[in-house]
C-alpha cells in the first residue's frame, strides 16, 4: 500500500530531470548555441549550493546545478546550463563571456526571473492590508 501511494505521489509531483537527462540537455544546448564547443562531461544536481545557482569545473567538464532550480521554468534551468557551459569556454564574467551567452535568446528574461526570486526571498513579511 505504501508503495502504491508513493507511486501516486510521484506521478503528481512535478517531474525533475535526472542527472543523465540533464547532461543530455546540456549537450543539446551546447550544440544549439555554442556550436558544440562546450563539452559537458557530467551535469548533476547538488543540494549544498545555496548562494549560487550553478558552478562548474572546466578541467573536468563537470557542471553542478543547485537543487533550488528544480521546479523553475525550463528556460531558467536552460539559462543556468548555458551560463555554466559558457564558463567551460570562458572563465569569469567579462565582455567575452556575456557576448558568448548572448547566443541564448532568453538570457535577460532568465536573469530577471532569478533576480526576482532572490529579491522575494529577502522581502520582509508584508504587513496586512490594514497597515498594522
Ligand atoms: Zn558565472
Amino acid at each position: 500500500m505504501t508503495v502504491m501511494l508513493d507511486k501516486l505521489a510521484a506521478q503528481e509531483s512535478r517531474r525533475v530531470l535526472g542527472d543523465t537527462e540533464l547532461t543530455e540537455r546540456a549537450e543539446r544546448l551546447s550544440a544549439q548555441f555554442f556550436d558544440g564547443r562546450a563539452r559537458p562531461a557530467s551535469v548533476r544536481w547538488v543540494t549544498n549550493q545555496n548562494t549560487r545557482w550553478g558552478s562548474c569545473t572546466p578541467a573536468e567538464g563537470s557542471i553542478r546545478l543547485s537543487h533550488r532550480l528544480q521546479g523553475m521554468p525550463e528556460y531558467v534551468i536552460d539559462y543556468v546550463l548555458c551560463h555554466e557551459l559558457a564558463h567551460l569556454l570562458v572563465p569569469g564574467h567579462g565582455a567575452d563571456f556575456w557576448r558568448l551567452l548572448d547566443a541564448y535568446p532568453r538570457t535577460e528574461r532568465a536573469r530577471g526571473y532569478l533576480e526576482g526570486v532572490v529579491a522575494a526571498a529577502r522581502l520582509p513579511h508584508v504587513p496586512g492590508a490594514r497597515g498594522e
